[in-house]
């Protein structure tokens, strides 16, 4: 097999070739077709969480052929297109996994951080994490729905059903969710960073009634607002955005430090929620969603050994959409 390693961090990742690794009881080995690369990732290669497995292959967006099984998995596995997302397994056994809050499971595995990912022609992945996707789909565009997607939908779903939904940050999460909204009857606001002319104009098209910086107020006040963008300054701006007892949802793993703020900003209220990971039934809602609300994901394809030109592309914000490897077959 074939990977991009990170060895240490904040260095770039590595060329690796390996010997294919063989599934063990329960896991599926996969044949991969796309990746995509979420900020998470630049987080895991720039240290901002802590700990990863070293080596590590990163990438937690995999969609895939599996093409080998391990014991106790049905035969019948091979063959089929699955998606592999963050959540790579849970011990099943502490109180948050007993209260069908497997997200927060205290002893869990990650794909692309404390176990290997998808920046490879190869992966293994536990069975039971692991989701079947359409065959007939493109799996690039179906790639960033592994996380931008099912995160997107855990932090809209925390955000309650109000109709005027604020989004902070108009990156991969961002494009997929509007299309949900819309598709919802929804009205989103778009803030980007400053002057991010393509980044508004982006939005619209995908059906955002507004667009604007992040400093612009809404014409309206909003019901809920999610915000993507990893910076802890948008918490008092986001709640300001919001009528009472509207809810700021932050959808990122990491964010800088949320400043102090008047209590006044947060009165009336309002709540400021974090969503962490995503748990097996959000992805088993999502996935049919995403089809029935007719979603397309807009990527920028890059070959495996591509993948630092992809991250410092994501980290520059230089994408509209997703990045998304693709390895060549060999
Ligand atoms: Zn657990
Ligand atoms: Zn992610």
């Amino acid at each position: 097999m074939k990977a991009m390693v990170l060895q240490q961090i904040a260095k770039p990742l590595a060329f690796a070739e390996r010997d294919d690794p063989n599934p063990g009881p329960g896991e599926l080995r996969i044949r991969i077709e796309a990746c995509a690369v979420c900020r998470t990732d630049l987080h895991v290669v720039d240290g901002d969480l802590s700990q990863p497995k070293l080596p590590l292959i990163p990438g937690h967006e995999i969609v895939g052929i599996v093409d080998a099984v391990g014991h106790g998995v049905e035969s019948d596995k091979l063959g089929r297109r699955v998606g592999v997302p963050w959540l790579g397994h849970t011990c099943e056994t502490c109180s948050f996994c007993r209260m069908k809050a497997e997200n927060l499971c205290d002893r869990p595995q990650f794909t692309g951080y404390t176990r290997d990912g998808g920046f490879a022609t190869h992966v293994l992945a536990d069975a039971a994490f692991s989701f079947d996707l359409d065959k007939d789909a493109d799996a690039v565009s179906l790639a960033p729905l592994l996380c931008a997607g099912l995160i997107g939908w855990r932090s809209l779903k925390k955000a309650g059903s109000g109709k005027r939904i604020g989004l902070f940050g108009f990156g991969a999460a961002a494009h997929i969710l509007t299309q949900i909204c819309v598709w919802q009857g929804r009205d989103v606001y778009a803030f980007t960073r400053s002057g991010d002319h393509r980044a508004q104009m982006f939005a619209l098209e995908l059906g955002a009634i507004w667009a604007g910086s992040s400093e612009e107020r809404p014409p309206v006040p909003l019901d809920a607002a999610i915000i993507f963008a990893p910076v802890g300054d948008l918490a008092p701006v986001a709640l300001k955005a919001v009528r009472k007892s509207g809810i700021v949802v932050c959808g990122g793993i990491h964010m800088s430090d949320i400043p102090s703020m008047p209590y006044a900003v947060l009165w009336g209220e309002r709540e400021l929620v974090s969503v962490a990971n995503l748990t097996r039934e959000d992805a088993t809602e999502f996935f049919p969603i995403a089809r029935l609300a007719g979603v397309r994901t807009h990527t920028t394809t890059y070959p495996l050994e591509g993948a630092n030109e992809a991250l410092s592309d994501l980290r520059a914000g230089r994408l509209s959409g997703a990045a998304v490897l693709v390895p060549t077959a060999s």
